[in-house]
């Protein structure tokens, strides 16, 4: 049995459902163990192009077990729905190969209201946020309101804690946001179309861990976003509202004894951020129109641009250290190709000082970036499949930013195709 989390280094977006996608062919157990359908992987493989915001990137191979944990949040609505997409595809999905853990929190309909009415009060000051309602829904979960998955298959426990949540949540949407309250038939009517359907899916995970580990499976944690949007270690309040970080996959997963043996952190080799907080050295400028639109930057859960900058060592080195990555892999270096040069952010001028280390949040507005200029190359690297075979200029980027980060990049991704990918 060996277990292995393939984890986001930077802002989240860096390509991690590739390389789930791809590792996920020699692990049988694929679990996702934090967030919800506010981001999304994509994957490109023999069925087509997918954007998969809840369902483990395993679910393209019909023999694992995708399970989603204890840690995550389930919108049952987007889930269905997802399912019946990926189903039209030609992919097989059923209670075989796809559970959710009973421990796993309900996203009810007016958890994304209750967020898009706070982003609208907030105004000028949002946090950016997705608006479906993550933040909410894990507020109420640290508050002991929530509703956990297991309770829709006991109906006197979920009538009971049904009443009070919604009795709780009309008080905020009548009393904080003037909006009308939400009626229990609604509720009723949501649970119908979108809670059958997923009963068959509900299982107790520990058990369906434990079970694996007896018979010897390996176990793949999947995170979504990425280190600087941990709710602890990041860059707080833009930070999701759940930890994407390694180390929590075995407390999100659903079974806690659980130890990680390999972390594979995923870097891109340029950097994107979505949403609001500080972003140092972010390209507003052509630069930066040219990196979005040959990355084809726009958000896999919302279509929202990214924001742009040069890779920033400063922040992935602590994204490396949070996530106590084993190896790396660097994604998209094929987008690179055609730019003269190459900044890299090596530190940043705080005060008049040049710092190495990740500041505290706000601190972060009163950055500069200190650049190293590395050549670039002309060459389309998307055919490329060994290291030796790059150009030089793109080799000699790698080995920088292997030796700056102090962490051996085992992978270059030059394409999203499953086969694009260099190994060292
Ligand atoms: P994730 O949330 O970390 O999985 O990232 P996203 O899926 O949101 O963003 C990655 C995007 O880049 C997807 O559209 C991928 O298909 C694509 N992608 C991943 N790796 C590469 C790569 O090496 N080169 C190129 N050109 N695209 C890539």
């Amino acid at each position: 049995m060996s277990t292995c989390a393939i984890v986001g280094i930077n802002w989240g977006d860096e390509g991690k459902g590739r390389m789930v996608d791809y590792l996920a062919g020699v692990y049988d157990v694929i679990v996702r163990y934090q967030g919800g359908n506010n981001a999304g992987h994509t994957v490109m493989n023999e069925y087509g192009k997918f954007a998969l915001n809840l369902l483990p990137s395993g679910i393209f191979h019909k023999d694992k077990i995708n399970l989603l944990g204890a840690g995550t949040v389930v919108d049952l609505k987007h889930l269905v729905e997802e399912i019946g997409r990926v189903r039209s595809q030609g992919v097989e999905i059923s209670p075989d190969n796809l559970k959710i853990s009973d421990r796993a929190i309900i996203v009810f309909p007016f958890y994304p209201l209750l967020d898009e009415m706070e982003e609208e009060r907030l105004a000028g000051e949002k946090y950016g946020s997705t608006k479906r309602g993550i933040g909410p829904v894990y507020g109420d979960k640290y508050m002991k309101k929530a509703i956990q998955m297991g309770d829709l298959l006991r109906p006197k426990s979920l009538e009971k804690h049904l009443h009070t949540l919604i009795d709780w949540k009309n008080a905020s949407l009548t009393g904080i946001y003037a909006h009308e309250p939400i009626s229990r038939e609604s509720i009723d009517e949501w649970l119908d179309s979108y809670a059958k359907p997923l009963k068959p899916y509900i299982a107790d995970a520990g058990e369906v861990l434990k079970n694996a580990v007896k018979q010897g499976k390996s176990i793949l944690f999947e995170a979504q976003l990425g280190a600087l949007r941990d709710i602890q270690y990041g860059i707080y309040p833009f930070s999701s509202s759940s930890s994407p970080l390694a180390a929590y996959a075995p407390v999100g997963c659903g079974l806690p004894s659980l130890k990680v043996d390999n972390v594979v952190g995923v870097v891109k080799a340029y950097s994107t951020c979505v949403g609001e907080g500080p972003f140092v050295g972010e390209l507003t400028d052509e630069t930066g129109d040219w990196i979005r639109t040959a990355g084809g930057e726009y958000g896999a859960a919302t279509g929202r641009p990214r924001r742009v900058a040069w890779l920033d060592i400063v922040a992935t080195k602590y994204g490396v250290e949070l996530q106590g990555a084993d190896e790396l892999a660097l994604t998209k270096l094929d987008v690179l190709s055609g730019l003269e040069k190459i900044p890299v952010c090596v530190g940043y001028k705080l005060n008049g000082e040049t710092v190495t280390s990740f500041p505290y949040t706000p601190d972060l507005y009163d950055c500069e970036p200190v650049y190293v200029t590395l050549n670039g190359w002309d060459e389309d690297l998307t055919g490329v499949r060994s290291f030796d075979a790059l150009p030089k200029a793109a080799r000699e980027y790698v080995l920088f930013c292997e030796e700056k980060l102090a962490c051996p990049i085992k992978y270059v991704s030059v394409g999203p195709d499953r086969e694009q990918l260099i190994i060292r």
